[in-house]
Formats: C-alpha cells, structure tokens, sequence
C-alpha cells in the first residue's frame, strides 16, 4: 500500500509537468493562431492596397470593408475608407464611416478632431452646408484646426458670407502664420460692391475703409471708392481717387476708363480725361484701355487725331488688337472720302483682324491658366483671388480650360 502511495506521489510532479506543458502548448497553439490571422489581415491589407494601386478601386474597396468588419479598431483604416468613398463620389458612404468614428467615446481628441474635420468635408462634398459647418466647428486646437478653418472659408466664399469669411480668414492667419490680406480685403470690396447696389452708401464707405486698411492703395478698392464718391455727387474727388490707379496700378485703369470719362465729362473736363488716358497708352500695352481710347477719341477728336494716335501706338507697341484699331478707324475715314475699293480692302482686313483678336484674346488665370473672355478678381477655375493678370493676353494657347 505505502509503495503504491509512494508511487502516486512520485507521479505528481509528473503530472503537473504535463498539464504545465499542455497549458503552454495552448498558449503556443493560439499565439500561432493570433499570429496567421494577423497575418491573414495583412495579406488582405497589402491585397487591398495592391489593387488600389493597379486602379482596381471597386475590388480594393470591398477587401478593406471586410477587414474593417473583422476589427472595427482600426481607425486608420476606416479613415482611408471614408476618404476613399469621398473621393469617388460615395459621399453618404464616407458619411456613415466618419459619422460611425465621430460617434466613438473612446476615441483620442486627435482622432476625433481628424474624424469631425473628415465628416466636414463629406457633408460640404454633398452640399449640405449647415452641417458641414457644425462639424467643422467642432475640430479643436490642434493639427486639424487650420485644414478645417480653410474648408470653413472655402464654404462661406461658395455662399458668398463674405462677413463669416472674413472672420474665417483672420483666424485662418493666427492658425498658419501667414498673410491672407489679399482675400480679406477682396471680401470687404465685395461687401461694399453689394452695399453699392442697394445704395447702403455707409456700408459701401465702411468696406472701403476696411479693404484700404489691409492693404492700402488696394486697386479694386480704390476702383470702389471712386464709385462711391461717383454715387455720393463727387466726380472730382472720385477723379482724385481714380488717379492713384493711374499712378499705382495702371493696368488696371481700363476697367474704370468709361466712368473716369463720364466724371471728367460731368466737371466738363473730357479733354484732359482724354489726355490723361491717351498718356497711359504710351507706357501701358493695353488693348482693353485702347480700346475705350479710341471710342472717346473718335467722338472727341475725331477720326483723323485717332488715326495718328493708333499710329504711334502701332510704332512702339505694336498688337493685332492696335491693328485691328488702326483699320476700324482707316475704314471710318474711308467711308467719308476714300474709294469704294479701299473701303472694300479695308472691311476686308477688318473682318480678318477681327476674327483673330476675338478667339485670341483672353484674361488667363496665373494660378491654373483658366482663359476667359472677362476679367474676374476671383479665377472662377481654381477660386483664387487676383490671380488674373489685368491684361488680356493675345497669344494663340491652344489647351487649357477657358470660357
Ligand atoms: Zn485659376
């Protein structure tokens, strides 16, 4: 009996040996279990990104959703996927993945401003502004603050809130450290050139202050103050006003030429208007401004002045729209007291001349190259501000959007 206990005895460390390495063979069975699924997810990670790089964005997709569904903790993941969904235009989709991250309690305040500022633009992508603007509001102080400030005031230029812009934009300069000057005061000319519409004379006078005080001698502000003064029965000071374009900005003295004209016509002082702008013609290549020249010219000086006028203009800055000038005013002459056939000629080179100066010439937008007939402050291609040269360019670019 005592040798069989002694036995038992002998047998329980054995025993306890065994189970000890059975427990561990568990461990090592679901450590390696662990292991391949993690490994599985990898392959189906690096699958997932594989065609997203060979451009199979459909098949990618549904990979990376099947491994979010297996572990809803990766947050990068989901991150991808909401972008992914946005930028293919999926946006209630990306909604749902950045909505389902915004709503997690247990998220750091890194990833929740991330996943705020990510819903933001989901909700601005699909046009629902009111709450893009809530959650962009809610991203705090961080790295995701100034991404979210400039989505804020790219939706209030969209809505044309030039108050909240401006607002936007100020805060926006504290946030990046750099100058946005140049918006606010085109958001104070349009406040000011919408208050000029409903002939709020006091706004229009405020947004000018405003404009001039972030940058002063501001052109367009200027431009502004001269209606202003127009409006407010002041043609010689609007003149004043106008005159420091003409010193500081000239190439973008056409824009106002036409009521630089009417002022000096009202102060019945056509002449010197006249000569003032015929000046500028000498050092400014502009076919916009010769333009309205020549139209003034003609009805003030007549056809002949004109013509020696466009001569010398032909001489040293020659274009085809001073060309196209010379022969509209030759054919007018012609008209009077040349011959049938050079009237002929003439309309004949008119019309070709024409043609060329119409199709060619285009205001181009030095940011993103956007052509267009008009000039505009704000390229309506990429939305910058005064990235318009003020002169037209007559050169054939044959590729890039234009209007
Ligand atoms: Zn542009």
């Amino acid at each position: 009996m005592i040798q069989i206990a002694t036995a038992w005895l002998l047998l329980l460390p054995v025993m306890f040996g065994i189970g000890w390495l059975a427990s561990r063979w568990d461990l090592r069975l679901e450590n390696r279990m662990d292991e391949r699924e993690r490994m599985r997810q990898q392959r189906s990670t690096f699958k997932g990104l594989s065609l997203l790089l060979n451009e199979q964005p459909d098949q990618a997709i549904e990979t990376l959703v099947k491994i979010a569904q297996l572990d809803p903790e990766t947050i990068e993941l989901h991150f991808a996927l909401g972008n992914l969904f946005r930028r293919r235009g999926e946006t209630e989709r990306a909604i749902r993945v950045h909505q389902h991250l915004a709503n997690r309690d247990d998220l750091k305040p890194r990833d929740r401003d991330h996943a705020a500022y990510e819903l933001g633009r989901d909700f601005l992508r699909a046009g629902l502004l009111d709450r893009a603007e809530a959650s962009l509001n809610r991203v705090g102080e961080g790295q995701f603050a100034a991404p979210a400030k400039e989505s804020l005031l790219e939706m209030y230029q969209v809505e044309r809130d030039w108050k909240k812009a401006i607002i936007a934009a100020s805060e926006l300069e504290g946030l990046q450290g750099k100058s946005h000057h140049t918006e606010i005061a085109q958001f104070h000319c349009e406040l000011g050139q919408e208050a000029l519409l409903r002939k709020d004379l006091i706004e229009v006078k405020s947004s000018i202050q405003q404009a001039l005080l972030a940058i002063p001698n501001h052109a367009r502000a200027l431009i502004l103050q001269g209606d202003y003064l127009v409006a407010m029965d002041s043609p010689a000071q609007a003149i004043e006003a106008w005159d420091i374009i003409a010193q500081t900005h000239p190439a973008y003295m056409h824009l106002l030429a036409d009521r630089w004209m009417a002022a000096h016509t009202a102060l019945d002082k056509a002449e010197a208007g006249l000569t003032r702008l015929s000046e500028l013609l000498t050092t400014q290549a502009s076919g916009e401004l010769l333009d309205i020249v020549q139209k003034h010219m003609t009805k003030i000086r007549g056809p002949k002045a004109t013509e020696v006028m466009l001569v010398d203009v032909m001489q040293h800055s020659p274009s085809l729209s001073a060309l196209s000038k010379l022969a509209e005013t030759r054919l007018v002459l012609a008209q009077s007291n040349g011959t049938a056939e050079r009237v002929a000629d003439l309309q004949a080179t008119l019309k070709l001349l024409k043609q060329r100066t119409t199709s060619l010439a285009r205001y181009t937008c030095g940011n993103c190259g956007f052509r267009a007939r008009r000039f505009y402050w704000q390229c309506p291609g990429c939305n910058h501000w005064e990235a318009y040269s003020p002169r037209r360019s007559e050169g054939a670019v044959p590729s890039g959007p234009s209007m």
